[in-house]
């Protein structure tokens, strides 16, 4: 008979990874409690992880902070090419990615960095060409480029399948809004840990948001591909599994609290996907939009 609970805060991507692993490694007294604000059925602005995408496109770089998230990145591009094979409908698919960069920034000139990041993606391999010479795989414009498998997840739902997991193996939840993390030691009995997985955390003042805006559209599209525009601006398409849609993004704004979606934005990200990404004949200057999407993602400096 458990006496013991753990408490994660928070049932986002994060939150609900954390407990559904942690599930699987507690002793016979322990239990499993998660508790959040918003859980999957629910939409909010500030519940990012239905809003995500979602793709894995690496980031390379050479810092310590770069080669700890590439090493995490690795482990779970292993786990997910493991639950795309035995869990169909969790929502996760591998499929071609291709990378299309106007203006590489060093850390993608920088070989080590690259291999660094990309290394472990099977049928990894840089596309041969560039500045517009015939023969190129690069599309013109393009500087740099390559290809590799990579996973798509139809996030609202893996999201929903882990919550269904982790219930299903006896944890519970609770909806609460809770003013401070102390507060969930407080939630049970005897509560031995809790894990914040809160996204911006509780007045972490390392904490900050990057808005992003998407627009999800009914059409379909078989690979994910992301166009670095020369301005530094980012294009990408990121087909959902299981007939959820096709998400077509997106911004980046750092510190960007605006909650509503920009009918220029939109405009331009359908604009350059009707240019760049291989939607069927005849779908790809009629985009069925479904919605626009405005999200925060919970970022920290430092990681
Ligand atoms: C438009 C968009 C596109 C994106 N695309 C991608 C992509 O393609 N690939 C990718 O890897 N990432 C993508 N992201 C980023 C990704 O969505 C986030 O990094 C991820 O969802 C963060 O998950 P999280 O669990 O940390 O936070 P969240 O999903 O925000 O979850 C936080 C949880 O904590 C709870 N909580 C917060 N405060 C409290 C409180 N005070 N009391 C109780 N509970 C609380 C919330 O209710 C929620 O349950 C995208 C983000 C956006 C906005």
């Amino acid at each position: 008979m458990p006496n013991e609970t753990i408490v994660i805060i928070g049932a986002g991507i994060i939150g609900l990874s954390t407990a559904h692993h942690i599930q699987q490694h507690l002793a016979p007294t322990q239990s499993l409690l998660v508790v959040a604000r918003d859980f999957p059925s629910s939409t909010s602005i500030d519940y990012t992880s239905p809003w995500a995408g979602a793709h894995y496109r690496p980031i390379p770089g050479t810092s310590a902070q770069a080669r700890k998230e590439a090493n995490q990145a690795r482990r779970t591009y292993e786990h997910f090419k493991g639950l795309s094979a035995s869990e169909p409908d969790a929502g996760i698919r591998f499929i071609e990615g291709i990378e299309h960069l106007e203006a590489p920034p060093a850390e993608y000139v920088d070989g080590n960095g690259v291999d660094a990041a990309y290394g472990h993606l099977d049928s990894f391999r840089h596309l041969g060409g560039g500045d517009d010479d015939d023969g190129s795989e690069l599309p013109a414009g393009v500087r740099w480029g390559v290809r590799y498998k990579t996973y798509v997840v139809n996030s609202p739902l893996y999201c929903a399948f882990l919550l269904r997991r982790i219930v299903s193996n006896g944890g519970r939840t609770r909806a609460c809004t809770l003013s401070n993390a102390e507060e969930a030691f407080r939630l049970d009995r005897n509560v031995r840990a809790v894990i914040n997985c809160s996204g911006l955390g509780f007045g972490d003042d390392k904490s900050f948001i990057i808005r992003g805006q998407t627009c999800l559209v009914d059409n379909p599209c078989s690979i994910t591909l992301t166009r670095q525009i020369a301005d530094g601006e980012w294009s990408f398409c990121v087909p959902r599994p299981l007939g959820g849609g096709t998400i077509i993004g997106g911004t980046k704004q750092l510190h960007d609290w605006d909650p509503n979606p920009s009918l220029e934005t939109r405009s331009k990200i359908l604009e350059n996907a009707a240019k760049w990404f291989p939607f069927p004949a005849g779908s790809e200057r009629e985009f069925n939009v479904i919605r626009d999407i405005v999200g925060r993602r919970p970022a920290r400096e430092g990681g």
